[in-house]
């Protein structure tokens, strides 16, 4: 049963991952992710369905275009493959709960929840790419994820009766993007305001599912990309280099927190004799 979701949702995350590219590549320059049909930018052919099938048309055609063999990036099935790989551990982390639940209503509750996190792991794979890009976070696929959150999270918690988790995710969007407000204004050049405005949608996220995951989530980014920076530092012995992008790793944070903040912050406390 599990490995039929599996196989699903990575089935999906390909898909997915396919229209992101469009969307990677179309909404900075403010294209519309519709319409005209992918074609290649070499020689401008369309691009066929069959050639379109995410990551294996890449290998059937060694990289190239069927019509002009102009190189593809190898960043378009990656892309692809990283958005299934995401998917898939959504859905590791989501579905197995979802047979200890023993009402409908909680089930379909459960549902909505992990819609909204395959949802929120789509604008992930696409805001990462966009902030390496043109180190921007668009607002047309920043501030919608507020409301995808808000009304999964509200029928879930109605359906499973279960009003913790909603309290926990307000107070975690208040306090990841208030926190982020405050250093947006001690340092407006550090810290923009696009990843204050990414940082309440992940507090609201990582709230949802309980302190642990809010805690490390939160955390993780900036270690991560701390370590990151040092590191850059150091290769460019002392030079400042261009600011380097915080979105990704908030974003890489907030999935490290989603999928294993629970045992990480249960495996902390328990170093000091807390937690259960
Ligand atoms: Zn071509």
């Amino acid at each position: 049963m599990i490995w039929a979701v599996l196989i699903l949702v990575a089935i999906l995350g390909g898909a997915i991952g396919s229209f992101l590219n469009v969307v990677i590549y179309r909404v900075p320059i403010g294209a519309s992710i519709v319409s005209p049909p992918s074609a290649c930018p070499g020689c401008g052919s369309e691009i066929k369905p069959y050639d379109n099938i995410p990551v294996l048309s890449w290998m059937l055609l060694r990289g190239r275009c069927r019509s002009c063999a102009e190189p593809i990036s190898i960043r378009y099935p990656l892309v692809e493959a990283g958005t299934a790989i995401l998917f898939v551990l959504a859905a590791l982390r989501f579905v197995p709960p979802l047979f200890d639940v023993d009402t409908v209503p909680a089930v379909v509750g459960g549902i909505l929840a992990l819609v909204a996190y395959l949802y929120l792991a789509s604008i992930s794979v696409a805001l990462a790419l966009i902030d390496i890009d043109t180190h921007r976070l668009p607002n047309a696929i920043v501030l919608p994820a507020y409301a995808v959150g808000v009304v999964a999270f509200v029928a879930a918690a109605w359906l499973s009766g279960d009003w913790t988790s909603l309290v926990t995710a307000g107070i975690g969007l208040l306090s990841l993007g208030g926190f982020y407000l405050v250093l947006f204004l001690i340092s407006p050049a550090w810290m923009g305001g696009g990843d204050v405005k990414l940082a309440g949608v992940l507090g609201l996220f990582l709230g949802f599912l309980g302190w642990g995951p809010l805690v490390i989530g939160a955390f993780s980014a900036f270690l991560l990309g701390g370590l990151f920076g040092v590191a850059v530092l150091i290769a460019k012995r002392g030079q400042r280099g261009q600011g380097i992008p915080f979105g990704p790793w908030m974003l890489l944070g907030a999935w490290i927190g989603i999928l294993v903040g629970e045992p990480i912050a249960a495996w902390y406390l328990s170093l000091f004799g807390l937690g259960v």
